[in-house]
């Protein structure tokens, strides 16, 4: 049996995003399943598109990700150079070659007639595509003489390679996971394969490279579908075994009911708004603002869908606004979402160096590379028994392509914080003190403080970071509340609690802060004035946390210390 070789092929026209990693992923996964071999190879032809940093970016993301070529630009191998703009000899060899079939010809025609043409079609009402029926009215080796072509050539007259599409014929093309389609041959246009300044388009470099690296399977994003067929015809104008294809759906937008809520209805409007007035520029910002807003505060109710259909009676402002919330709503994941929406879709924080701009990362969020990846696999495949947690190792082993949906995955936030909420629980309390201790976080606190603080806290991190970030998650271990919920200070303080803590924190004084000791202080102190327990309890602890929320409270004191405890007591008592 011939080897499994899988290529990922990334352009370096920007960051990654979840798709990326996906597609990266499954490669990996489906070359490690038979044993086989997973190449990294980057696709850096269109200069144009180039993007400064993104090869470092892929590289460093997929790394993070735990996801390992075993031939890549960095690492090198047998088949190396592996980036497309450094095999230009290899290209220009073959260019030679396919202009010897009858597969392919050369074409004059520059960016100025080839808008011109389209304009005359358009003025006709008519889409122009330069293929087998318009080719002999065109600028190129079959429409010209033998003659005119010799004198264009000898000008040097630049020119660029095209597919010859052939005429009518039906291509019966597969898919593993999609099966078998056809397509007839007047339904593709004539491509262009080699541009004017010698490099091969994305299409001629594709198949020579996974040729000459000896790519069984082609595992890609479901864009590059609708190439399958050109593609096919390449390798047999080229006399070469095509691979094996498997196309890879979309990942689709969340739930949009899920993620809008009273704490974030006003910066999506914000943002939704501001994109709805740059592509429609003859409605003001408010008032847009204003119909967005209405629309989004009814997300959740069963109607939401049909509140956007048309209808005669709508202004054009609302019909505008609907079309376009139709549009943002649903449909693929865009990498705008992540901004729009709150989460990230890219595995890396990216700086567009050019704009400056920003992109929000996966592990800058606090994800685990382990929860991330996991995360990312199920968006489109289940494995056997309907198993969610696995290691990278685990998926490998029961990877298997005919599991792999055909409709898009939708991708939900809950679902990747809950991927991340589980991990955490696998870590070792010393593994999450790392973690922590390896972010900005600064503390005075002792480690074995702070693994106790962990070991407390830890079923309630979805993030590690939010054990110094968010109360109800540990902050309050760090810093002493400054402020104090306000339903819960109803609940926890009325005229007497001042003095009972007063009287509690001087008992205190005398108490070794060991939890159990801390819990007998306060039971027989409860008992000696005849309170029952929550009359205690309940402000100590509101008074160390600012809120009902936590750990056990003698647990809280004996992390906190005598001092600070008895010092929060005193603040609470000043406060209220
Ligand atoms: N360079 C292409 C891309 O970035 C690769 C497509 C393929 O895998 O064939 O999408």
């Amino acid at each position: 049996m011939e080897k499994v070789r899988v290529r990922f092929a990334p352009s370096p026209t920007g960051p990654l995003h979840l798709g990326g990693v996906r597609t990266a992923l499954y490669d990996y996964l489906f070359a490690k399943n038979q044993g086989g071999e997973f190449v990294l190879r980057i696709e850096d032809t269109d200069t144009a598109r180039y993007v400064e940093g993104a090869e470092e970016y892929i590289e460093e993301a997929l790394e993070w990700c735990g996801i390992i070529a075993d031939e890549s630009p960095k690492k090198g191998g047998k088949f190396a150079p592996y980036r497309q703009s450094e095999r230009r000899d290899i290209y220009d060899r073959y260019t030679e070659q396919i202009l010897k079939t009858d597969y392919a010809y050369i074409a004059f025609d520059t960016a100025e007639e080839l808008d011109a043409t389209r304009a005359e079609y358009e003025a006709k009402g008519d889409v122009f595509s330069y293929d087998n029926k318009t080719r002999n009215q065109l600028r190129n080796s079959l429409a010209l003489s033998e003659e005119e072509v010799k004198k264009l050539l000898d000008e040097k007259t630049p020119y660029v390679v095209r597919f010859k599409m052939p005429v009518d014929r039906t291509l019966n093309l597969e898919d593993i996971i999609r099966g078998k389609f056809s397509v007839n041959t007047n339904t593709l246009d004539d491509k262009v394969l080699v541009k004017n300044d010698g490099m091969p388009t994305y299409h001629f470099a594709n198949i020579i490279d996974d040729h000459e690296m000896e790519i069984s399977h082609v595992i890609r994003g479901e864009e590059w579908l609708p190439s399958l067929g050109l593609h096919t015809l390449l390798y047999e104008a080229m006399g070469w075994e095509a691979p094996q294809f498997a196309h890879l759906s979309l990942i689709l937008k969340p739930d949009v009911s899920t993620l809008i809520n009273k704490e974030n209805i006003d910066s999506i409007t914000k943002s939704f708004s501001e994109e709805f007035v740059t592509k429609n520029s003859e409605f003001s910002f408010d008032e847009s603002a204003e119909l967005i807003k209405s629309f989004f505060s009814e997300v959740k109710s069963p109607r939401f869908k049909s509140m956007l259909g048309e209808n005669e009676k709508d202004n054009a402002l609302t019909a505008a606004v609907k079309q376009f919330l139709k549009k943002g709503l649903s449909g693929k994941l865009s990498k705008r979402d992540g901004d729009k929406f709150g989460f990230p879709v890219f595995p890396l924080n990216f700086t567009d160096y050019a704009t400056g701009n920003v992109s929000k990362g996966y592990r800058e969020s606090g994800y685990l590379p382990e929860a991330f990846i996991n995360m990312v696999a199920l968006l489109g495949w289940s494995p056997a028994d309907d198993k969610e947690i696995l290691s990278l190792e685990e998926m490998a082993k029961e990877f298997d392509l005919n599991k792999v949906h055909k409709a898009g995955a939708r991708f939900s936030k809950e679902k990747a914080e809950w991927f991340n909420h589980q991990y955490i629980q696998q870590k070792s309390d010393e593994e999450l003190l790392e973690i922590l201790k390896s972010s900005d976080f600064n503390t005075t606190l002792s480690d074995e403080k702070l693994l106790k603080i962990i070991s407390l806290m830890k079923e309630r991190l979805t993030f590690v970071k939010d054990l110094t970030l968010d109360n109800e998650k540990g902050k309050f271990f760090f810093e002493a509340p400054v402020s104090y919920d306000e339903k819960a200070a109803k609940k926890a303080w009325n005229d007497q609690t001042s003095v009972i803590l007063g009287e509690l924190a001087s008992d205190l004084e005398n108490t070794e802060f060991i939890a159990e000791n801390l819990k007998q202080a306060v039971h027989d102190f409860a008992e000696k004035k005849s309170l029952g327990m929550g009359k205690v309890m309940m402000p100590l602890r509101l008074s160390l946390v600012g809120e009902l929320k936590g750990p056990d409270v003698p647990d809280i004191m004996e992390l906190l210390g005598k001092e600070e405890t008895i010092s929060r007591i005193n603040n609470a008592i000043n406060n209220f």
